[in-house]
């Protein structure tokens, strides 16, 4: 994985907490959504009443984590934070459950990971505000009904499709991500400069921006490793240069796109004949899981108009023959 992969962990991103906004005037960008959010907020605030259960979809780095504790924050509530795969036994979600209090904003992360059983616990903690816990073993087990607080359940995905439909219903909230504008980005450039410190040139910051893939947390890696370049190379300043000398050390092209990227539109062009390739083979060829290929490396491509999903697979656009300077082949219809 390239160092913008959001599922790639790097120990600074831990470190740099401080990058991460705590209320939702701090979230920058995805403005629609912040808005109603706010409404919402200020309603269930109004009316001392817990949140609805809210669902955030997007694809990684985005910011998902981020309003969820944003959310705890706004409504002065405490904030316990999860992920499905790490909820195996039922005792795992049931020892959470017990610990909310009122208006407690419980997160987790990749919801559609959920093992049935779980799911079922969920559906009745979310509904009812009970959980069910069986005491005992064989024939002398029995069921006892425990009530939990009203809290709101904040689940997140980066595929909407794979959540059951009678999870998704249980949410009153959904909140939709998209990449963010280039303008929100610079925001975002600005803002993390003046937390770490460095001083970022108006261009420079425009470039950095527009490099990353619409997505926060690659502006954020990306802005470290410029501070890295001009403190090593330069007097510490961020200028215009120094950024395109460091994308091109990193070997990031104009539109954002690492190497790896560059890669799967090169295998779809000379290996299929610019597409169409099912999902499958395609992450077969480049060496991905098909959740990685599908939730990271697809949803910019096509944002960025390289390639699209036609139901017998994937294809490339001539835009994506332009970038490459790749003569384009017999495939007249991609
Ligand atoms: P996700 O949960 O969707 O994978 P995160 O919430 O972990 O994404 O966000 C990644 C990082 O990006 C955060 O640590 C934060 O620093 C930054 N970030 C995300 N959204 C925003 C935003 N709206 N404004 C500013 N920074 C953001």
């Amino acid at each position: 994985n390239g160092i913008l992969h959001p599922e790639t962990q790097l120990p600074e991103d831990d470190r740099d907490v401080s990058l991460r906004p705590k209320s939702l005037s701090e979230f920058l960008g995805q403005k629609a959504m912040k808005e109603n959010l706010s409404v919402f907020i200020s309603a269930a605030k109004n009316r001392s009443e817990s949140l609805d259960h809210l669902f955030l979809i997007g694809p990684p780095g985005l910011g998902k984590t981020t309003l969820a504790q944003v959310v705890a924050n706004e409504l002065g509530a405490d904030f316990k934070v999860t992920s499905a795969p790490a909820l195996d036994k039922p005792k795992d979600l049931a020892g959470i459950l017990t610990t909310v209090t009122e208006k407690t904003v419980f997160f987790i992360d990749e919801i559609h990971r959920l093992k049935p059983t779980i799911e079922e616990m969920l559906y009745i903690a979310m509904e009812d505000y009970e959980l069910d816990w069986i005491i005992g073993q064989g024939p002398s087990a029995r069921t006892i009904r425990i009530p939990i607080p009203p809290f709101t359940l904040v689940g997140a995905t980066t595929k909407a499709g794979n959540v059951s439909s009678p999870l998704v219903s249980r949410f009153g909230i959904s909140c939709r991500f998209s990449f963010y504008e280039p303008e929100d980005m610079e925001a975002i450039v600005r803002r993390s400069a003046g937390i770490l410190k460095v001083t970022v040139d108006n261009d420079a910051a425009a470039l950095l921006a527009s490099s990353a893939r619409g997505t926060p947390r690659v502006v954020n890696r990306l802005l470290r490793r410029m501070r890295d370049f001009a403190e090593v190379f330069g007097s510490g300043h961020i200028t215009k240069k120094v950024v395109a000398e460091g994308l091109e050390r990193l070997e990031i092209d104009a539109l954002g796109l690492e190497k790896h990227d560059r890669e799967i539109l090169r295998i779809i062009i000379e290996r299929y004949n610019g597409g169409p390739v099912g999902a499958e083979t395609l992450a077969i060829s480049v060496g991905e899981a098909v959740e990685t290929l599908e939730d990271y490396y697809e949803p910019y491509l096509i944002q960025a108009g390289l390639i699209q999903r036609t139901p017998r697979g994937r294809v490339v656009t001539a835009l994506a023959y332009d970038h490459l300077k790749l003569a384009k082949g017999r495939n007249e219809n991609s």
